[in-house]
């Protein structure tokens, strides 16, 4: 299942063609700071992208569609029961797993299978099937738990980044859950920066409860996979003892636009990664050259830490980050940084710069 956290659009001023919500276009409505505001948001729901038959992209609402379907079987408190058996935030949704897995294809089945049978014109009305371009997608997991990130996880010719290459355990670190973005928001550069780095890498979400666990139940914990953006200030990045500074800025955390349900992913160590900086190829890599793998990331922190439902491992960039480039590539104002993982999906954000107060 393709997890989404989704809110639908109302244009309060009728449907006007030229305020499509492209990716950047809504940063300043969805403030109520911008000339746009009759574009309003309605709440944070939990979704799933609809992948086959004549609505692919679709957006389903997972709670209000299991709603329908447990009114339909003549369930006593049809919306109560759903709001038991499958939360509307995909915080809950990981913490109650795997009921909350079962409710959700029980869900998505008896839409596609509605689908198939009349076109459910209904569900659609219903705001139960919603058009992609009728949703503004978040980030999955909106405020995960931890944010643990892995540094050198790949190999690295050139030499990228200094240090601890030789690390005989994986070197982590963190990242606060205000980081994060959604597939639609922005990467704000920061005034007091001038070396922001883009970092292309596989997220795992965790889904159970890990504390010193060893590498063969590793895999049993994980709820599913999105991709990430570690975005780096690499001017306060090792300055002062102070690694994690660099890490932790506001919007440095893009995650989406999916989260994908670990049973979808057969070999999370066998992926595709690439990112493209404004169009350009910087990033091409397999996932199966991670130094430790993520069983061994899973089983290493779990010795020092209880990783929990909607913690979230960011497992490492492979090569070709800005500060590896001649000269040293950084974030410019108006980039685009798109990141690619087979199976996973296609993350994309737009790059502005904070004005200066
Ligand atoms: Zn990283």
């Amino acid at each position: 299942v393709r997890l989404v956290t989704f809110s639908t659009i109302t244009r309060l001023g009728g449907d006007d063609p030229t305020l499509s919500p492209g990716p950047g276009s809504l940063g300043a409505a969805g403030l109520g700071l911008g000339a746009f505001e009759d574009v309003h948001h309605g709440a944070h729901r939990l979704g799933a992208i609809l992948g086959e038959g004549p609505r692919t992209g679709a957006v389903v609402d997972l709670n209000r569609a299991l709603a329908v379907k447990l009114a339909f079987a003549d369930a006593g408190a049809p919306e109560a029961e759903a709001d038991v058996e499958l939360p509307s935030s995909s915080l809950d949704f990981v913490r109650h797993l795997p009921g909350s897995l079962d409710a959700a294809r029980r869900a998505l089945d008896f839409v596609t299978d509605s689908l198939a049978r009349y076109d459910a014109p209904d569900l659609v009305a219903a705001g139960i099937v919603l058009p992609r371009k009728e949703v503004r997608l978040a980030a999955p997991l909106l405020r995960p738990g931890k944010i643990v990130g892995v540094d050198h996880n790949y190999p690295d010719p050139a030499g990228e980044r200094d240090g601890r290459r030789d690390s005989s355990q994986p070197v982590l670190f963190l990242k606060p859950p205000t980081s994060v973005i959604g597939p639609e928001d922005e990467i704000a550069l920061p005034a007091v920066t001038r070396c922001v780095d883009y970092e292309g890498e596989l997220a795992v979400v965790i889904g159970r409860p890990a504390s010193r666990i060893e590498r063969d139940q590793a895999r049993s914990c994980i709820a599913g996979y999105c991709v990430a953006n570690d975005v780096t200030a690499r001017d306060f990045e090792n300055t002062r003892g102070q690694h994690f500074l660099g890490k932790f800025c506001d919007t440095f955390a893009p995650l989406g636009p999916a989260l994908v349900t670990a049973d979808e992913i057969a070999d999370p160590q066998d992926l595709s990664l690439r990112t493209q900086l404004s169009g350009e190829l910087v990033q091409s890599a397999r996932t199966s050259e991670m130094r430790f793998p993520i069983d061994e990331i899973i089983a290493f922190a779990s010795k020092l830490v209880t990783l929990e439902p909607g913690d979230v491992i960011l497992t490492g960039t492979p090569a070709g980050v800005g500060a590896g480039q001649v000269p040293q590539r950084w974030l410019r104002d108006g980039d685009v940084v798109e990141i690619e993982i087979e199976q996973v999906g296609r993350l994309v954000n737009h790059v502005r710069k904070e004005k200066p107060a």
